[in-house]
């Protein structure tokens, strides 16, 4: 969505809608899918800049970084942002000076484009490693089996590699020869 700045020094514009976004525009592969995103907010002349607030509210559905199970997770996020008009004639310090700033950002011309600050919000709503639960057992990397509902037979694998290479040492200093 395009916001026309001139036209928000008249009067404030407010908007309302309710986006899909395809979660593989994301690139994390731990999000499996995004819900319709409730997507609202308002911008306001604040001489000589702008206010930017706005609000979203969405279902995301993440795997379990250890058992691969889908969480569901209602989120929700706000953002305040503070827009300035960059004018080609502005000085470079004063360039340096916002991005340095957090919650500003310098918008060149006199449009301001809000889908990638929709993006963004996305983005930091997908936590590092998500868990099913804080103790999640994860799969066993033998059987594949979820350990959090069965306990499988097999033998634990950091004792079993262990006699692995135990085994493979000792045939080595017995082999006769090479
Ligand atoms: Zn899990
Ligand atoms: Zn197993």
């Amino acid at each position: 969505m395009q916001i026309w700045l001139d036209q928000v020094r008249e009067e404030p514009f407010n908007w309302d809608e309710t986006r899909s976004v395809a979660p593989e525009t994301l690139e994390h592969p731990e999000l499996i899918s995004l819900g319709p995103i409730e997507w609202k907010g308002q911008v306001t002349f604040v001489d000589p800049g702008y206010y930017l607030r706005a609000r979203l509210s969405y279902e995301q559905t993440l795997s379990c970084d250890r058992c691969l199970k889908p969480i569901v997770e209602p989120t929700e996020s706000d953002v305040e942002l503070l827009i300035l008009v960059e004018h080609a004639s502005g000085a470079a310090g004063e360039h340096e000076l916002h991005e340095k700033d957090l919650g500003v950002l310098s918008v060149q011309g006199e449009t301001l484009e809000t889908e990638p600050i929709l993006m963004e919000q996305l983005e930091l709503n997908i936590p590092m490693k998500p868990l099913c639960r804080p103790d999640c057992k994860g799969l066993c990397p033998t059987c594949g089996a979820d350990r959090n509902e069965t306990a499988c037979s097999c033998e634990e694998p950091t004792a079993d590699s262990r006699w692995a290479a135990l085994a493979a040492l000792k045939s080595r200093l017995e082999a006769p020869g090479r």
